[in-house]
């Protein structure tokens, strides 16, 4: 399913909440030390609180004077968030109280049982001067410590207060986080929604190109790039893939259309430019020339002088016709020793005119097979140009020059003859 995603979005989600996430987890951890550090120091506001009421309570516990005792708790209900203050004396005895007026009776008197409770269990601890209790729960806490006279124990303190400050403190902080958080995951995504595009551009464009050369089947083009990372080597590689492709692509093409031995034209090749030459001739309302040429007894000089002799004959033929025609003419070998001539504009003078030119030229031509050693060969040429019947099938007029030729063989060979 995510590899259905595009890397684009893949980046954006992936940029975006994993910063978010790290920040998440660090928002819950400050949260977690909050609510340490607020239930710290609201213990530490209570101990202040039973530090000097413990301070004054120490002449009407030694006199047993409850009333001045529960005068001085009295002033307790200032602080709103006091829920219970209980003084004893060293026996236990219930010497004063302070409740606050929306204490429920039942937890009143859990409190006094849990007191009870702990002046008896943690004995031990309150029988230092300096020895406390203190509990903090989600509701409430406590602080309760012994009262001192004259190095000897004469009593307890204990103050109970609700949380609701402390947690106010930290349903704030919480706010803030989460506030912060969404905030932050909204700028974070639209960072990485800039950001993605650092490593999705150079991927487009890579894509773009490739989809290019598939369509055109142009290998010569090239991507570039000013990048110095990984996208550069990526770009690299693809930009040596294409020239090899191109590469090969010219020498398939090459080895397609021309022929190994003289570097002319081959049949199929020349077939098809045929084509093209002859549709745009009828299209100029210009006549097309075909000149058909075989050489003479080239059988006798295979014979005498052997295979490479021929080749070379045959090498020094295909540059003597491209010597011979015309600049816009097509030169092309048909196999063995057949050629074939396109005359461009073949009026038949213009056709015959290369055709005599190839004749004379070859008849000319002394072919150096060996130092101080050369032959000399002749050619039969059939002739035709469509000039006086336009818009004759491609095939017909190859088959009249052919035919010409053979009558130029008959006709006693090293000549042309006209279709
Ligand atoms: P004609 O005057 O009637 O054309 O006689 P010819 O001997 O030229 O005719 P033929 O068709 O009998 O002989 C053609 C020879 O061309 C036969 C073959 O060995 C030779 N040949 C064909 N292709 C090649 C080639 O690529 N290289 C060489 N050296 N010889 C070739
Ligand atoms: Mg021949
Ligand atoms: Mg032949």
């Amino acid at each position: 399913m995510f590899d259905r995603i595009s890397i684009r979005y893949k980046l954006i989600v992936l940029l975006g909440l994993s910063a978010w996430l790290a920040l998440v987890i660090s928002s819950l951890i400050a949260i977690y030390s909050t609510y340490l550090s607020e239930s710290k120091s609201s213990l530490r506001v209570l101990h202040q609180l039973t530090d000097v009421i413990s301070e004054n309570m120490r002449a009407a516990l030694a006199f047993s004077d409850a009333d001045s005792a529960n005068a001085m708790l009295a002033s307790l209900h200032a602080d709103p968030h006091i829920l219970l203050a209980v003084v004893s004396d060293e026996s236990g005895k219930l010497l004063a109280e302070y409740r606050s007026a929306g204490l429920p009776t039942s937890s009143e008197q859990a409190f006094k049982e849990a007191l009870q409770a702990s002046i008896r269990k943690d004995a031990g601890i309150l029988g230092s001067p300096l020895g406390f209790v203190e509990r903090i729960d989600n509701d409430s806490m406590l602080v309760l410590r012994p009262i001192f006279f004259e190095n000897k124990p004469i009593g307890t303190l204990a103050i109970i207060s609700d949380t609701e400050l402390m947690w106010a403190k930290i349903r704030e902080f919480v706010l803030v986080q989460i506030a912060a958080s969404v905030l932050t995951l909204v700028l974070l995504l639209f960072l990485s929604l800039k950001l993605q595009a650092l490593f999705t551009r150079p991927i487009m464009s890579l894509i773009a190109t490739m989809q290019e050369v598939a369509q055109t089947k142009n290998y010569r083009a090239v991507l570039t790039s000013n990048r110095r990372d990984e996208f550069k080597s990526l770009y690299d590689v693809f930009n040596a893939m294409l020239a090899d492709i191109h590469e090969r692509d010219d020498r398939l093409s090459k080895l397609a259309t021309t022929d190994a031995l003289t570097g002319l034209a081959n049949r199929h090749h020349a077939m098809e430019i045929m084509r093209t030459m002859l549709t745009r001739a009828l299209r100029k309302g210009e006549p097309i020339g075909i000149i058909m040429l075989d050489l003479d007894f080239f059988k006798k000089v295979n014979d005498l002088y052997g295979h490479p002799v021929g080749d070379l004959v045959l090498q020094e033929t295909a540059r003597v016709l491209l010597d011979s025609a015309r600049e816009y003419d097509l030169v092309a070998r048909l196999g063995g020793e057949e050629f074939l001539v396109i005359c461009d504009c073949g009026t038949l003078d213009a056709c015959i005119a290369v055709a005599e030119r190839i004749r004379l030229g070859l008849e000319g031509r002394s072919i150096e097979y060996q130092p101080g050693h050369s032959l000399n060969v002749t050619v039969s040429l059939g002739v035709y140009s469509s000039e006086k019947r336009p818009g004759e099938p491609i095939e017909t007029m190859i088959a009249a020059a052919d035919e010409a030729l053979y009558r130029a063989k008959a006709a006693g060979r090293n000549c042309y003859i006209v279709a």
